[in-house]
């Protein structure tokens, strides 16, 4: 199984870099880092975990909805590792939901996502997958493929009056 990995926290400048593909998905370190990633997700709570917020600058996402205390109405999903993921198409349509985030902690926003997406990526045995995820699922991709790119769900959320401590997002609008 794989160790807890110390999360970098907004502000840390690996958090603004862009990640690199994955050019040796069977070196060890690879492999290693992967199980690590699960397991700080597990550890976590986390839906979703991206490298570089591991201090990894690689193009690795964990993928791994499932309802929660953080997030009460995710649907469930076996842990997911994407490797060089792209998003090779996304809905026009749009929907806003909260978005939180392991290197945010305490911090929800109001970000605007499309509804629906396809996604190229190689699993951990570098087979290619393609695959369209909607709604949570597509939406979790999409803010772990942004941390690939350097990016925050801060800088999508379109107006500061839509952020909220975690604290009033439980205790009130995810009840809404
Ligand atoms: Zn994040």
């Amino acid at each position: 199984m794989g160790k807890i990995l110390q999360i970098a926290q907004l502000g840390h400048p690996i958090l603004q870099e862009r990640a690199e593909e994955v050019t040796d998905i069977f070196d060890p370190s690879i492999q290693s880092l992967i199980d690590d990633m699960l397991t700080t997700t597990a550890d976590s709570n986390g839906v979703g975990l991206a490298a570089p917020q591991v201090y990894e600058l690689k193009r690795i996402i964990i993928v791994s909805s499932h309802p929660n205390a953080r997030y009460p109405y995710a649907p469930k999903m076996e842990p997911t590792a994407m490797i060089n993921p792209v998003i090779t198409w996304e809905s026009d349509e749009q929907n806003k939901e909260w978005e939180g985030c392991l290197s945010i902690p305490g911090i929800r926003g109001m970000v605007p996502r499309s509804t629906k997406i396809r996604i190229k990526y190689l699993d951990r045995d570098s087979h290619e997958i393609e695959t369209e995820y909607a709604d949570f699922i597509a939406r979790v991709v999409q803010h772990e493929c942004d941390h690939l790119n350097g990016i925050s769900f801060l800088e999508r959320v379109e107006n500061p009056k839509e952020l909220a401590s975690e604290k009033e997002f439980l205790k009130s609008i995810a009840k809404r």
